[in-house]
C-alpha cells in the first residue's frame, strides 16, 4: 500500500502533460484536436476540444478564509463575512479566453472569480438564477446570462450541454441544508461578501465536446436517477471526505454512470492553499482511497489524478 501511495505521489507531482489514449483513440481513430482538460483546482477545470474553450466553476484566488491558514502562507487572512476578492493579476496570468463558463452553485469557491473571468472574456454563463443574479449585481450582461434550472439541453454553434439537477455535499455530518436563492427581486450589491455567495442549488453538466462527453461534479453529491442513460466517456468525479457518509457513494456513481473510461477525481484538494504549495495530505486523504476503490468497482476504468495548472490530454 505504501508503495501504491508513493506511486500515486509521484505521478501527482509530475510536471509534464499527461497524454492519454481513450477507447475510441485505441480503436485507430484518432482526432486532429484531442481534448485538453486543465485543472484549476478545487472543482475548476479549462476544457478544450481546439473549438471551444469552456470553463468550468474557475476558481483561481485560492482565499485564505474560514479556517487556519497554513504558516508559509503570508497573505491576509479572510474572513467569511469580509467583501470578496478575486486576485486578478493571477486570473490573468492564467485564463486568456474563455467561450462559456458552468456553474455548478454559488458558493465562493465555485463563483467568487467568475464575475471578474466573465466581464474579461465576455463568455456565455450557465448556472441556477441563484448564480445569474448575482452576476447580475456584478454588471455582466444579460445576454451573457443563462439561468437554469436543471434538466435543460442546448445546442450551441460548435457546443452542446445538458444541464443535470443535482444536490450538494453533505457538509457538517449531514447537518448541512441552505434552501435559500436570489432572484430579480433580492435586494444584493457587487461586491459581495464571501459569505453572500449562497449555494443557491446544484447543477452537474454533460458538456459534449467534438468525440468526447464529460460528466462534471462540482460536488460529493448526485441525484442518481438523473445520472441514468448519460453515460459520459469522461467523469469528473467529486471526491473529498464528505462522500464517506453517503450510501455507497463510489459503487453509486460509477456503476450509474456505466463505468466511464476515464475517470478525472475533481474538488479533492485544499483549496484556500495557493498554487504551487504541496496537497500531499488531500492526495494522501482522497485521491488514494478514492484509486483504490474504483480498482476494485471499475476495473477497467482508468482514474488520472490531476495536477494544478497541467494539462490532461486526451484524443
Ligand atoms: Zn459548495
Amino acid at each position: 500500500m505504501k508503495r501504491f501511495k508513493n506511486l500515486v505521489l509521484g505521478f501527482v507531482a509530475m510536471s509534464c502533460v499527461v497524454l492519454l489514449t481513450s477507447q475510441a483513440g485505441a480503436q485507430g481513430k484518432e482526432h486532429s484536436t484531442p481534448l485538453q482538460l486543465k485543472y484549476l483546482g478545487a472543482a475548476g477545470w479549462e476544457i478544450s476540444d481546439g473549438n471551444v474553450v469552456v470553463l468550468i466553476d474557475p476558481y483561481i484566488s485560492r482565499l485564505k478564509y474560514g479556517g487556519v491558514g497554513h504558516p508559509d502562507d503570508d497573505r491576509p487572512n479572510f474572513a467569511r463575512d469580509d467583501v470578496a476578492r478575486s486576485d486578478t493579476d493571477l486570473i490573468d496570468s492564467i485564463i486568456s479566453r474563455a467561450d462559456f463558463i458552468l456553474v455548478h452553485h454559488g458558493h465562493f469557491d465555485h463563483l467568487g472569480d467568475v464575475p471578474y473571468i466573465a466581464g474579461k472574456t465576455g463568455a456565455k454563463v450557465i448556472g441556477t438564477e441563484t448564480t445569474i443574479t448575482i452576476l447580475r449585481a456584478y454588471g455582466i450582461p444579460e445576454d451573457q446570462l443563462y439561468a437554469v434550472g436543471g434538466g435543460e439541453d442546448y445546442q450551441f454553434e460548435n457546443f452542446s450541454v445538458r444541464i443535470v439537477p443535482s444536490i450538494h455535499s453533505a457538509l457538517g455530518e449531514k447537518h448541512y441544508f441552505d434552501a435559500r436563492r436570489l432572484d430579480r427581486d433580492s435586494d444584493i450589491e457587487a461586491p459581495l461578501r464571501i459569505n453572500q455567495f449562497i449555494e443557491g442549488g446544484s447543477l452537474m453538466f454533460l458538456a459534449r465536446f467534438d468525440h468526447h462527453d464529460v460528466l462534471t461534479m462540482g460536488s460529493m453529491n448526485f441525484v442518481e436517477r438523473e445520472l441514468e442513460g448519460l453515460n459520459p466517456d469522461i467523469l469528473l468525479a467529486g471526491v473529498n471526505g464528505s462522500r464517506l457518509g453517503l450510501y455507497n457513494y463510489d459503487e453509486r456513481l460509477l456503476k450509474v454512470t456505466d463505468h466511464p473510461p476515464i475517470i478525472i477525481p475533481t474538488h479533492w484538494d485544499n483549496f484556500r492553499l495557493p498554487y504551487g504549495f504541496s496537497q500531499e495530505a488531500a492526495v494522501t486523504r482522497n485521491i488514494v482511497p478514492f484509486i483504490s476503490a474504483v480498482a476494485v468497482i471499475s476495473p477497467d476504468s482508468r482514474v488520472i489524478p490531476p495536477t494544478h495548472l497541467e494539462t490532461i490530454i486526451i484524443n
